[in-house]
């Protein structure tokens, strides 16, 4: 994996959106191999395809990729608002790749893989529409709340200007794809009890852990009676999935 951008491809292009759009999917074509079954490369879309911007031709795992000029922040914006809730109640959003990449160095300094299934409508934030002077005006795009999913669904390819082992990669694809909940309801509940969990600092805990993330829990979901048994629940799953293991007499490890 070359990190080095190759800037020839932005002849005749004069924005820098447009800049961006093209070095960024160069890059992708060029360099990056198909994060969920590990084939080398993947492959661009015909432009103005609906939703994806590559694709794996092997497991035929859809790509959308953003990228961002400067730093990683908490989050990163992306097109119509509605659109992406829409997508992401109906299952058919695409895995995405976020890139962040320094102009001066012309390099990319980050790519994340944030897989599908860990697409909430509680991560999607709604922009302010469009000015009235704006050509689009009107138009409502989206923020994706980085910050708020949980780190097994952030998973780093290159982190700070280096690039991660491939099989650590992979292997956080796999472990990511595990804990697919297609009730999107149930899936905010699980990233929300999975985001308490990686909040407590240590590998070994008790469920007293964490129903201490009650009063936080509640006001996450206040429709909901009784938060203590959906807490239970919710590790119910994740112990099912992998992620934690049941100790007995209320005690858990974390396992990813
Ligand atoms: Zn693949």
């Amino acid at each position: 994996m070359d990190l080095s951008l190759d800037y020839n491809v932005t002849t005749g292009y004069h924005s820098n959106s447009q800049i961006a759009r093209v070095i960024s999917e160069k890059w992708i074509e060029d360099n990056m191999y198909c994060p969920r079954c590990g084939n080398r490369q993947l492959v661009h879309f015909p432009n103005n395809a609906p939703v994806a911007d590559f694709y794996c031709p092997v497991c035929k795992a859809e790509y959308e990729l953003k990228s961002k000029r400067g730093r990683l922040s908490n989050k990163i914006s992306d097109g119509a608002y509605r659109t992406m809730l829409d997508r992401i109640s109906g299952n058919n959003n695409p895995d995405l790749l976020i890139m962040i990449y320094s102009s001066d160095k012309k390099r990319v300094n980050d790519l994340i893989l944030i897989p599908k299934n860990f697409f909430t409508p509680q991560i999607i934030e709604k922009r302010k529409p469009l000015p009235a002077t704006a050509r689009r005006a009107g138009w409502v795009g989206c923020n994706i709340v980085i910050k708020d999913i949980p780190k097994q669904g952030r998973i780093a390819v290159v982190s700070d200007g280096a690039e991660e082992i491939k099989s650590n990669v992979l292997n956080s694809t796999v472990n990511g794809a595990r804990l697919d909940i297609k009730n999107i309801a149930e899936r905010g509940w699980i990233m929300d009890v999975l985001n308490c969990v990686n909040d407590i600092g240590k590998y070994d805990f008790t469920l007293q852990d964490v129903y201490a993330y009650e009063n936080r829990l509640q006001s996450m979901h206040p429709e909901n009676k009784n938060v203590k048994a959906k807490i239970r629940q919710q590790l119910q799953i994740l112990r099912d999935n992998g992620y934690v293991a049941f100790k007995g007499k209320g005690n858990y490890s974390k396992l990813i």
